[in-house]
């Protein structure tokens, strides 16, 4: 394979995620690299899978999705996560564009979403997204709700996989903020399992706090600019 700036980034990431990695005593495998690549066009994201060195896109909005995801060509593997806010009105749209839906946040749109799923018989993979940095940040599910929305998927939606945690770390880049955050959503993921190796899934960490991330237990960052450059 051709070394292109393209793929020279992802393994400089890749790179980042392994030393990180070792740093913390967990295996590189462990961690999942997820592009996202939201605003860039489907050109690039195509470019970025021929790289051969990242499957597992992001996209923020189900419009995007729609937009990218038809046009993506069948013989490269591709994953889409969407990680932004889902309206329900989206609900149906996202089910069919989206394998992963990282952004539950309610009762309502778990339910709407389960609802479309049952039609067809469709399991899908889904997160609760935590809002683990409190008044500072409007995304993702009150903290203090998370138990009782992870009881609800688990005890009403049996379409949906609940494989996890989501969370967007305090923006300012305060280390020990951020990386208190990252530590809590660990733990209460860890408080939620019913078994051993349950919710295997914690995605946290963005292209400026990933490191600090995998060092507090994340499974999945979710790179962006580092991988794409400026939006
Ligand atoms: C945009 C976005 C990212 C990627 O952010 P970068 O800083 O560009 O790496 C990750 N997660 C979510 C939820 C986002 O909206």
């Amino acid at each position: 394979m051709v070394a292109t700036e393209m793929s020279e980034r992802i393994q400089g990431i890749l790179d980042r995620i392994s030393e990180a990695a070792r740093r913390s005593g967990r295996d590189a495998r462990d961690v999942t690299l997820l592009a996202v690549s939201k605003t860039k066009p489907l050109e690039t994201v195509i470019e970025a899978a021929r790289t051969g060195l990242v499957s597992h896109f992001g996209e923020n909005h189900v419009q995007e999705g729609q937009a990218k995801v038809p046009g993506f060509p069948a013989d490269l593997p591709a994953c889409w996560h969407l990680i932004g806010h889902l309206q329900r009105n989206k609900a149906r749209k996202a089910v069919q564009f989206f394998d992963v839906i990282e952004s539950i946040d309610s009762e309502e749109i778990a339910s709407v979403l389960e609802r479309i799923c049952a039609e067809s018989g469709r399991k899908l993979e889904v997160l609760i997204e935590a809002n683990s940095s409190g008044e500072a940040s409007k995304t993702g599910t009150p903290w203090d709700d998370v138990p009782r929305l992870a009881d609800h998927v688990r005890a009403n939606c049996p379409h949906l996989v609940l494989q996890g945690l989501m969370t967007i770390g305090p923006l300012g880049g305060d280390e020990k903020a951020v990386r208190g955050a990252f530590a809590a959503t660990r733990e209460l993921r860890d408080r939620l399992r019913v078994a051993p190796g349950d919710l295997p899934r914690l995605s946290m960490g963005m292209s400026g706090d990933f490191e600090w991330a995998i060092e507090e237990g994340s499974t999945q960052v979710r790179v962006g600019t580092a991988i794409f450059g400026h939006r």
